[in-house]
């Protein structure tokens, strides 16, 4: 990870190293968190975040489900991470704003604990290898199944859920792919251990539903809106196993990992496709202001107030 100068922490901004909380905090042991992964751009009109108010949406969501009130706004959290990239003065970088229980009382329920919030921004490549955006990676489906919807809100960004997806994805590195597709225990294909997925075949689109389990990507619904503007029929519907098998093209969507396309599952040979790549190059171009099309997506980062308000 590289460090950068500050972070934002409970309202202040901190020194990188000083960002420190008790070994006490109910997060640390029970994985009480939730938290957001967003990224920053540089285009041609200078740093832009990429659909900030619908991941900090989602963030409060997700505060929600855990019973968690926020002490701060989505709002006063969008102020403060601008503040932050300015701050910390690089051009592109990931954003990571998280709330959780934090050191007061060592109960599994949370009561007595204060909710801390914290932001970091740090720079890092394609989560899924920049050498594979253009190449691809080979997935593995897990033996691991998808958390069930009963289980824990999955359409909560959760600190503790992400057991599930560590395990899948430390399996698949194990048996030498570079990502896990989870199924959910009926057998439907759900996700990645940190991206939802697209089938393409005939010439369709289609990517599971929310019923099975996954979380209701950011980059997941900004690809279901480009491909149609774009005339593809996107269907929300259940996929099986062999439909991944079967696929023309695979491909995998996150804020971190952008759209990297799969060229195996379970080794059976894919490669990559001309949808995909249609479809990575709209939303490169969207994300770096390249294009006027879905421009209003990009959340503009005013670099000279954040340093006036440093002064
Ligand atoms: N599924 C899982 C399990 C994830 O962790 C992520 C990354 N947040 C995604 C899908 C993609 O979500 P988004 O496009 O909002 O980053």
């Amino acid at each position: 990870m590289r460090e950068t100068e500050t972070i934002w922490m409970n309202g202040e901004f901190v020194d990188w190293a000083d960002a420190k909380v008790h070994v006490g905090a109910h997060g640390l042991h029970y994985g009480t968190g939730v938290f957001e992964g967003i990224r920053c751009y540089e285009t041609p009109k200078g740093p832009a975040v990429f659909r900030l108010k619908e991941h900090l949406q989602r963030l409060e969501n997700s505060a929600r489900l855990l019973y968690m009130d926020l002490p701060y706004s989505v709002d006063e959290i969008r102020t403060a991470t601008h503040e932050l990239i300015g701050r910390n003065g690089l051009p592109e970088c990931y954003v990571r704003p998280f709330a959780f229980y934090g050191y007061g009382e060592l109960g599994v329920h949370t009561a007595g604990n204060p909710v801390e919030v914290v932001i970091m921004s740090w720079p890092w490549g394609n989560y899924l290898g920049d050498e594979n955006t253009a190449s691809g990676i080979r997935a593995k489906v897990s033996s691991w199944t998808r958390v069930g919807a009963n289980v824990i809100p999955h359409v909560a960004k959760a600190t503790g859920i992400y057991l599930n997806s560590m395990l899948a994805v430390h399996e698949a590195q194990r048996a030498g792919y570079d990502e896990a597709i989870l199924l959910t225990d009926e057998g439907y294909v759900a996700d990645g251990s940190g991206e939802n997925i697209f089938v393409v075949k005939d010439g369709r689109i289609a990517t599971p539903p929310l019923s099975t389990s996954i979380l209701p990507g950011i980059t997941r619904e900004t690809l279901i809106q480009i491909a149609q503007d774009l005339g593809y029929v996107v269907d929300e519907t259940d996929l099986i196993r062999s439909d991944l098998y079967l696929a023309d093209e695979v491909f995998m969507t996150g804020t971190a990992a952008e759209v990297t396309p799969v060229r195996s599952v379970d080794d059976h040979e894919l490669g990559v496709g001309a949808v995909t790549l249609e479809l990575q190059r709209a939303y490169l171009d969207t994300v770096r202001g390249r294009s006027e099309r879905w421009s209003h997506w990009l959340d503009h980062v005013d670099v000279s107030q954040a340093a006036t308000a440093e002064a």
